[in-house]
């Protein structure tokens, strides 16, 4: 743990294990930080944070670049780090860690721009300044996903903006985003404006957001945690910012080019084994494509490597998480069979002794599936697309709206004023017409819903770390 400057291992404290998921094994321990640890880390950003605040835009930039710097000179032993403690294959665990560069160079430029405003008197001698302030300690709480880079998405607003930050990683993965924070602390962080606390979810968070010094929350994780991180930051009425789980459609318009639409959904159903928020968890195909678009989705699939992600670095896959994740997948597909579904591939463990020991499963494509199975509503967070087949544009809206999620949707179609029309009837705060990139830094991410609160990326999240405060001045001459 890393707390006001000082790295700290407590001793004869329980540790938390840490599983590398391609092989099952416990590999590193970090320690379980208490409500105490929490005290002094909000504590320590609270005292950090009436020096950092009066530091100039130039500093706050330059500490981001910086940190930036170290980490893109660490990134081939961290990455490394992040495919033992996340299973992603190592090419991604590196593309992982060059987003979070992006993001950082980012900020340090937006830490120069923050802007305040000279609004219009209503009486003579008055001046109305509207000037912008960073909001006050922020606790980073994040998933392990991407437990880097959606750290990085909290840390380099925060910080760009003058805020100090007690992050809390994932249980499953805090060691890539230990050493991302040593990259802040090697680049001269000032004691306190950056802290590292590792612990379990429920206590340890609870005592972070709960803290009299913590004056906002950004987190990324399930819905279910969203609501317990709101109900602990309602006494204070703390800031929040939620990014919370997804259900996310893809809708293929009977015009659409089914090439480029089963390459996009195959790889945005399937990428890190279907753990992301904007995983495409169900399909709605137009009638007249449907047929050929299965066909072409099972041979794509059937292509995707599947391996322990160190040993291949290129492999399209890696293992899940954990046990659980894997049991929930199985549970969700019996639940569709049960119910009707065929099982077009997957639907199982792969065969082969290299698959033994981890957590893989096999990507899995189901068909004839409707609404009354879980699949279609609750998040897998699993390799599982399930395609149904619809009669018009407008079922398929109707369709990809009935959730309580509201996080991505995505289409294809080349008719772009069918798809313009259909982004604008669509109850997500993303949409992607014709492709399915994820989040980049420079464009709002948010979820509608369910799916979050707030903002983050570009100019919108770093707002979401500032405060307004208008000035009204009466000139006495
Ligand atoms: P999670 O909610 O279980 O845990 C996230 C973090 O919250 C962890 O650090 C955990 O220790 C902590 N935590 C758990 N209980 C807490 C509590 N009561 N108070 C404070 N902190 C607590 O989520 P996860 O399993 O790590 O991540 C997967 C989820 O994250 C999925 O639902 C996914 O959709 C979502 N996600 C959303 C986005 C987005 O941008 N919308 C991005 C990635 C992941």
């Amino acid at each position: 743990m890393f707390i006001d400057g000082t790295w700290y291992e407590p001793r004869g404290r329980s540790k938390m294990k840490v599983v590398n998921p391609a092989t099952g094994e416990v590999f590193a321990e970090v320690p379980k930080g208490t409500k105490e640890d929490a005290d002094r880390a909000l504590e320590a950003a609270a005292r950090a944070f009436t020096q950092w605040k009066e530091a100039l835009p130039s500093e706050r930039a330059s500490l981001l670049e910086k940190a930036r710097a170290i980490l893109l000179e660490r990134l081939p032993q961290i990455a490394r780090l992040l495919t033992q403690e996340q299973g992603k294959p190592l090419r991604e665990a590196e593309g992982e860690l060059k987003a979070t560069a992006t993001a950082l160079e980012y900020y340090a430029r937006k830490a120069e721009e923050i802007e305040g405003e000279i609004l219009p008197a209503r009486a003579k001698g008055m001046r109305n300044l509207v000037i912008k302030q960073p909001v006050g300690p922020v606790v980073a709480i994040g998933p392990w996903n991407y437990p880097v880079l959606l750290i990085a998405w909290k840390v380099a607003p925060a910080l760009a903006a003058g805020c100090t930050v007690v992050v809390k990683p994932a249980s499953q993965t805090p060691l890539a985003v230990t050493e991302f924070v040593r990259c802040f602390a090697e680049a001269g962080a000032p004691k306190g404006v950056i802290n590292l606390i590792t612990g379990p979810g429920r206590e340890l968070g609870e005592a972070l957001i709960r803290h009299p010094r913590t004056a906002k929350v950004a987190f990324t994780g399930e819905t279910e945690t969203g609501r317990e991180i709101m109900r602990a930051a309602a006494d204070g009425i703390k800031r929040i910012t939620l990014e919370l789980g997804g259900h996310c459609p893809l809708i293929v318009a009977a015009d659409a080019d089914l090439g480029a639409a089963v390459e996009g959904g195959v790889y945005r159903a399937f990428r890190n084994m279907g753990q992301i928020c904007n995983s495409i968890n169900r399909i709605y195909v137009e009638e007249a494509a449907y047929t050929d678009f299965v066909e072409a989705f099972v041979e794509r699939t059937r292509r995707l490597r599947i391996a322990n992600g160190l040993e291949e670095p290129d492999a399209d896959l890696g293992p899940m998480i954990d046990e659980a994740a894997r049991e929930k997948t199985r549970r969700h597909i019996q639940d569709a069979v049960a119910k009707g579904a065929k099982v077009l591939y997957g639907g199982k463990e792969p065969e082969g002794e290299q698959y033994k020991k981890g957590y893989f499963f096999e990507p899995t494509v189901l068909t004839e599936v409707n609404h009354e199975m879980i699949v279609m509503t609750e998040e897998t967070f699993g390799p599982v697309a399930p395609i149904m087949k619809v009669s018009s544009l407008e079922e398929a809206i109707k369709y990809a709206n009935d959730s309580i999620y509201g996080l991505v949707a995505y289409l294809y179609t080349q008719d772009l004023d069918k798809g313009l029309r259909a982004a604008e009837a669509l109850e997500y705060g993303t949409v992607g017409i014709n492709n399915v990139a994820g989040g980049e830094v420079e464009y709002p991410y948010g979820g509608w819903k369910q799916s979050g609160l707030g903002i983050e990326l570009s100019d919108y999240g770093l707002e979401e770390y500032l405060l307004v405060k208008h000035i009204r001045i009466r000139s006495l001459r």
